[in-house]
């Protein structure tokens, strides 16, 4: 097999942080439960994308980790597979509150994200809901009443329903703030800070993001300890 030099470099991925483990450069090499490795080959994908390969084995000893990489390069199962495996290993009762938790910037996007968390994680038995402005609470605190693993958000419905105290996020051990670049670049800085105090301070957090500019990595000095960095590519700052 490629060393993990050889890949990276073949890859344009750059690291920092300590004692960064290997990529996996195959789904095979990941150790992914069956039914999750079942879910990748039906989808057709050949092997993990870059950033896919080198945040997998990060996320998956339980590091926080910032992920610059360009839109489209796979970010979302990046996160969202290690974030299944986390959900195997400390089965909460989900009635009582999320367990992973994703911020994202738009409702667009977010229910992309809960399409492929529904996608990839039906098999795992994995319950999934969104939080979305422009659309009926009802039916949203329906879904949270009901219970669900892992809760897609946007920051500014969160907070509104955290404010209404009609979802508690003690139980979230896993964060992700996806798009944060964006998320900042629309003001969603003081509700992101709001809800992230409402976080256990023991749990894993991950930040996804495009570019890295100064308020993103002010946030992430802020909200991650110790971080592995992964970039793909070229840096915008
Ligand atoms: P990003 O968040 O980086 O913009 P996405 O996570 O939305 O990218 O992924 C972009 C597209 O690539 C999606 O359609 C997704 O299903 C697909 N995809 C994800 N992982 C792989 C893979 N390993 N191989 C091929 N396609 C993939
Ligand atoms: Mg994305």
């Amino acid at each position: 097999g490629l060393s993990a030099e050889s890949y990276r470099r073949r890859h344009e991925i750059s690291v920092t942080g300590d004692n960064v483990p290997p990529p996996f450069t195959s789904f095979e090499s990941t150790g992914f439960p069956s039914e999750i490795l079942r879910e990748v080959h039906n989808a057709g994908f050949p092997a993990p994308t870059p950033i896919q390969a080198q945040s997998w084995p990060i996320a998956l000893q339980s590091k926080d980790i910032v992920a610059i990489a360009k839109t489209g390069s796979g970010k979302t199962l990046g996160y969202l597979l290690p974030g299944f495996i986390h959900l195997k290993r400390c089965r909460n009762d989900p009635k009582l509150g999320p367990t992973v938790l994703v911020l994202s910037p738009t409702r667009e996007l977010a229910t992309q994200i809960q399409d492929e968390a529904v996608k990839f994680g039906q098999s795992s038995r994995l319950s999934c809901t969104c939080l979305y402005g422009g659309a009926p609470k009802g039916p949203q605190l329906r879904d949270i009443d009901r219970g669900s693993d892992i809760v897609v958000a946007t920051p500014g419905r969160l907070n509104d329903i955290l404010e209404m105290r009609r979802i508690s996020l003690h139980q979230v051990s896993y964060l992700v703030l996806d798009e944060a670049d964006r998320m900042l670049d629309m003001g969603f800085e003081p509700q992101i800070r709001k809800i992230v105090k409402e976080v256990p301070p023991r749990r894993q957090t991950l930040m996804y993001t495009a570019t890295w500019p100064k308020e993103v990595r002010k946030i992430a000095a802020d909200l991650l300890v110790n971080p592995v960095q992964v970039n793909i590519g070229n840096v915008d700052e």
